[in-house]
């Protein structure tokens, strides 16, 4: 009934594509042998780099994110190799069954669910290890089943706690350009991330970042897959010109564009403003769980993602939201993916292209929903989260008051 008009998708990937993207790729098919296509794809490199804070190698490859799963992996695990995984999902199970599928032995610690990786287990797990059997860690910065943001740093620490000279490697595929990551600060040795998560371009391209510890493993792999192969891939004006093929053209025009959104804006701005919408996502689910079955899946504020929240309500009633809000209202929430019962969960998706007024209207929607399907839950959630919208607007105009005073006294 109130369905017509623009509609949102509010799920964890694909997440909304800005016209600036969209108009970027609507043109003609460009000449892949020579010209502009090269150069804009040579200056994707710097800001690859810039958001995952590396100053280190990307790959760029034709791919989704299970694809730069097994671009990783196959880069640095050899058939007979062990890798660690530190599950807090159903997503970094799934990166241990790549590795399984290449013929790796493969230990997973399950976190269960609902928690972040614990820190003291990891270290212990190495402590253990003592001959050095495991040669890389396997971890996600979010998890986007459960909505589970990992202390990556905490895992170095760990691991250096433990002095084990294994590879760290995260997915940060749901939240690279949303929550806060920094690759050679914390340590990192490998990460993966695709394109149409926070990196709001359509889905179709992946990227590998690789430090210099990661290409000396590569180096002594017995063979690495051709295609995977991440050498060729790097800064290799050659290889751009074909990617192993027909380059992905006009996912480059598109990625350019977003790249470009993400430096206006600045990528620490990108942080805090994922960060302040999800502090009025979190409002309002206080306010609505404080009465009825709604839960939220992280208790812990310290181990939610800031882009992507999993919800729970009573068996049915998260399928039954969800087509009220698309059939009704034109909001499409995400699925349980992974849980049990599926049909008891759901999940918002607020990564990338998402301003105040897209988290007001699917938080109205879902408060629509919940009346009108009979879901017990507590009233005023909508004002809740408007009201710590307008609270850290406020503080932000604070602040950025304050800067200007500080330019025109002190410039
Ligand atoms: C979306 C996602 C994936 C899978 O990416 P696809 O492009 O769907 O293959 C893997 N890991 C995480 C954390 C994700 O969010």
């Amino acid at each position: 009934m109130f369905a017509n008009g623009l509609s949102y998708l509010a799920i964890p990937g694909p997440s909304v594509m800005p016209d600036r993207v969209l108009r970027a790729m609507h043109r003609a098919a460009p000449n892949i042998y020579t010209g502009e296509l090269h150069d804009v794809t040579r200056s994707l490199i710097p800001d690859l780099r810039s958001v995952a804070q590396t100053d280190h190698s990307v790959a760029i490859y034709i791919a989704n994110g299970h694809g730069v799963w097994e671009a990783a992996l196959s880069n640095v695990v050899a058939e007979g190799d062990t890798v660690l995984v530190l599950a807090t999902g159903r997503f970094c199970i799934g990166w241990g069954e790549m590795a399984e599928g290449l013929g790796a032995h493969v230990e997973t610690i399950d976190f269960g669910n609902s928690d972040a990786i614990d820190l003291a287990q990891v270290e212990a797990a190495l402590r253990a290890d003592t001959g050095g059997r495991i040669k890389a860690v396997l971890t996600c910065l979010v998890d986007t089943s459960t909505g589970v943001l990992n202390d990556i740093k905490g895992v170095r620490a760990a691991m250096d706690a433990a002095g084990h000279a294994a590879l760290l490697m995260c997915d940060c595929i749901a939240s690279l350009g949303c929550d806060e990551y920094r690759m050679d600060d914390w340590g990192v040795d490998v990460t993966v991330a695709a394109s149409q998560k926070g990196l709001m371009t359509p889905p179709g391209i992946g990227f590998v970042w690789f430090n210099d510890r990661a290409d000396a493993v590569r180096e002594a792999m017995p063979r690495v897959s051709r295609y995977w192969d991440w050498r060729p891939r790097v800064e290799a004006d050659e290889y751009w010109k074909y990617f192993d093929g027909t380059a992905p053209t006009h996912h480059i025009y598109g990625l350019r564009e977003a790249l470009d959104m993400i430096a206006q804006e600045g990528l620490e701005a990108v942080w805090a403003r994922h960060a302040g919408l999800a502090e009025a996502i979190w409002a309002a689910i206080d306010v609505w769980s404080s009465a009825g079955p709604m839960q939220i899946n992280v208790a812990d504020k310290d181990a939610r993602s800031r882009a992507v929240t999993s919800l729970k309500l009573d068996e049915g009633q998260g399928d039954a939201l969800r087509a009220w809000c698309e059939d009704k209202m034109g909001v499409t929430l995400g699925i349980g993916l992974g849980r049990t019962p599926a049909s008891a969960y759901f999940r918002l998706g607020h990564m990338g292209h998402v301003n105040g007024q897209m988290v007001l209207g699917f938080l109205g929607t879902i408060d629509a929903g919940l009346k009108a399907l009979g879901i017990p839950h507590g009233a005023g959630a909508i004002e809740a989260a408007a009201r710590k919208l307008a609270d850290l607007a406020v503080a932000d105009a604070g602040r950025t008051q304050a800067d200007q005073a500080v330019d025109q006294c002190c410039g």
